[in-house]
């Protein structure tokens, strides 16, 4: 038997159903790490199917706004014992198909557990505010209430938390979802959505869509019965969703978080073995296939020579390898096309001049989409590979005379997305704070820490100013109606009410 035929089919899920694609077609899901190897097949859908999940969607939209919001957090709360109950299963799926680890693989399963519990635990939170009116018989007060159907398009590099910190406040707050997961990762899509339907969501609250976003795309995003879309991927098409909602007649809230190019500054007075570790890890961990990853730094001419020599042996020593290892340190790219796409950015570097310390294709390690960790200095900062998205594990380094210096080049980007600054002087650091452009800022610790409670997202071109996460994801998912209750409108009729009414 070939693995082809032993590869399960993986279904959509749509009105509380798991069923096929109308036009009948599958694509293969492979490990990166071992392309011969199919983890299963998944439904290519088409419009017609994003329409049956927009009406089930739409169907459900009503009956789940009217749910307490407690009662919604309750069935979060199950999900998130769920994940966390399957997180070695899930978190191996998730290594096997997108590369990453499997520390880090089940790290960002318990990760969306938390989220989870988080969002449960909100919808037992104010929902909105009551304000003094200029009426002293008027209540007037505020109140969220949910936009209706959401769209969740989602990236292949956080499968399953990206996902979750979407759905999660999406469904806390009384929103029905249409879910579209990445196409190279719809194993762990599934998983989440397993255990969310397992934990008791009512039928249509939550449907999932696999498939090409090219193909699919465009009928999620005008469909009528879509209220907002959520989405995370490339600033290509988080731009042209959000031209195409403005289009809409209907109104439709959009909320983007897309690309970055993070820098680290490592000023003279830094602790270097910390400030090693710290660009390492933000550089290297998932094979920098996130959008926080490091991805520039500018090292003060003091200590550059010795961080670059010490960088460049750690580099070095990073173990490749097959993801589930205990022993590997890095994966593989998630596809022979990101892979590629990074190798290509490799050979630009050298074209224009840069010098590649260590790093490049690997091409010992079977068939695989393995790129070396990546180290290349001799960049100037109008170069190609300072300023344009890697997504792979390619460093740049780049001398500075000073903290003002790191500062400029540090802006000179399109994308604000995370920066961090190794210094111990507190005036450098808050200096860096004011001035940055960036929506998460890191001092001494790595760009590419983000914590699950806490506002996630970016500045310039890397956002849509919405955050993510935490408390504020409230903004988002939710409208805000405002009340002005006049309680005594009855009172020239006291008379004739009943005796003892209050007065
Ligand atoms: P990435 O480089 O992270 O894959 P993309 O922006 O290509 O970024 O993809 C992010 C998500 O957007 C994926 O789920 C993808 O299928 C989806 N997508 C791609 N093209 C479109 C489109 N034209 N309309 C809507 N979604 C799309």
């Amino acid at each position: 038997m070939t693995a082809t035929a032993k590869a399960k089919t993986y279904q959509n899920y749509i009105g509380g159903e798991w069923r096929d694609a109308s036009g009948g077609t599958t694509s293969e899901n492979r490990n990166p790490a071992r392309p011969s190897e199919i983890l299963g097949h998944f439904q290519s859908s088409e419009v017609a199917d994003v329409e049956r999940a927009m009406d089930a969607a739409h169907g459900a939209r009503d009956s789940w706004r009217k749910l307490s919001p407690i009662a919604r957090g309750n069935i979060l709360y199950k999900a998130s014992q769920i994940i966390e109950r399957r997180a070695d299963e899930i978190g191996e799926a998730l290594t096997r198909e997108e590369g990453k680890t499997f520390k880090e693989g089940k790290g960002e399963t318990l990760r969306a557990s938390t989220i989870l519990r988080f969002f449960a635990g909100e919808t037992a939170q104010s929902i909105g505010e009551r304000l003094p009116s200029s009426n002293p018989t008027t209540f007037l007060y505020t109140e969220r209430v949910p936009l209706g159907v959401v769209a969740a398009i989602t990236p292949w590099n956080f499968p399953i938390a990206i996902p979750t910190w979407k759905i999660a406040p999406a469904l806390a707050y009384g929103n029905t979802v249409v879910f579209k997961p990445a196409e190279l990762t719809p194993l762990t899509a599934t998983l989440l959505v397993e255990s969310l339907a397992e934990a008791g969501l009512p039928p249509g609250v939550l449907n999932l869509v696999t498939g090409s976003g090219r193909r699919i795309g465009d009928a999620i995003v005008r469909h009528p019965a879509v209220n907002a879309i959520t989405f995370t991927g490339s600033n290509e098409v988080g731009k042209a969703l959000y031209r195409q909602a403005l289009e809409s007649e209907r109104g439709v809230k959009v909320q983007l978080e897309m690309g970055g190019k993070n820098p680290v500054i490592v000023n003279r007075d830094a602790d270097l073995d910390l400030a090693l570790t710290q660009t390492i890890n933000g550089a290297m961990m998932s094979s920098g296939q996130k959008c926080t990853a490091t991805s520039r730094a500018f090292v003060h001419r003091a200590v550059y020579d010795e961080f670059v020599e010490k960088l460049t042996q750690r580099v070095g020593r990073l173990r490749l390898g097959d993801p589930l290892a205990a022993t590997t340190d890095l994966g593989p790219l998630v596809s022979a096309t990101q892979r590629d796409s990074v190798v290509d950015y490799i050979g630009i570097g050298q074209r224009e001049g840069g010098e590649l310390l260590t790093g490049g294709k690997a091409d010992d390690l079977g068939d695989g989409y393995f790129v070396k960790p990546t180290i290349f200095t001799g960049i100037t900062p109008e170069m190609r590979l300072a300023q344009e998205e890697i997504f792979g594990p390619v460093l740049v380094v780049l001398p500075v005379d000073g903290m003002e210096e790191g500062l400029t080049l540090a802006n000179s980007v399109k994308y604000g997305l995370s920066a961090s600054i190794f210094t111990r002087d507190i005036a450098t650091a808050f200096s860096f704070i004011r001035d940055i452009d960036a929506g998460i800022i890191h001092i001494n610790s790595e760009t590419a820490g983000a914590e699950p409670h806490a506002p996630f997202g970016g500045m310039k071109a890397s956002s849509s100013f919405s955050r993510e996460q935490g408390k504020t994801a409230v903004e988002f998912f939710t409208q805000v109606k405002t009340v002005y209750f006049d309680w005594a409108y009855q009172t020239p009729l006291a008379d004739k009410e009943e005796p003892g009414a209050p007065s």
